[in-house]
């Protein structure tokens, strides 16, 4: 999926540290190409039907090698959070409190991705106070670009 994470090279907020970016992979490429286009997909088996995460050219529950991208209608729930304390890496320091959620997604609840819950898209890592934070929350997919050019899925409370 995005096995490597590199700095982001022209995200160098006051602090001078790098916030970290993925680094998509063969498989998970596309998931990155319609997260640029603003649509969530998941690559779904196209012979049993079921979808996994992360990106695997065979299917864990038939061993099929045909695979679709299936787009999500982008709602799901938060299963789970973490608000990360310190020692953090220096650019992750100077956004704290900030929060890391899993959301388990509406259509597949089993497929469970891991991103931030924010307060609109392109909003500060810390724009949700901690205190809002409740599991099975349900939220919504929105989209950010990273300054290094990635686009990734954040979570947007669907009752802020
Ligand atoms: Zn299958």
């Amino acid at each position: 999926m995005a096995t490597i994470v590199a700095p982001a090279t022209d995200n160098r907020p006051e602090t001078g540290a790098e916030l970290l970016v993925p680094v998509p992979d063969e498989d998970g490429a596309p998931f990155w190409a319609y997260a640029a286009q603003g649509e969530l997909r998941v690559q779904t088996c196209s012979r049993c039907d079921e979808p996994r995460f992360p990106p695997r050219p065979c299917c864990p529950h038939c061993q099929s090698f045909d695979s679709r991208w299936q787009r999500m209608s982008g709602r799901g729930r938060i299963w789970s959070y973490v608000v990360p304390h310190p020692p953090l890496l220096p650019a992750y320091a100077a956004q704290a409190p900030y929060n890391a959620v899993v959301v388990e997604l509406a259509e597949a609840p089993r497929i469970r991705l891991v991103g931030n819950l924010v307060a609109s898209a392109d909003a500060p890592l810390r724009s949700v106070d901690p205190a809002r934070l409740r599991i099975g929350a349900p939220v919504k997919v929105t989209f950010h670009t990273m300054p290094g050019g990635v686009t990734v899925p954040r979570w947007l409370l669907e009752r802020p």
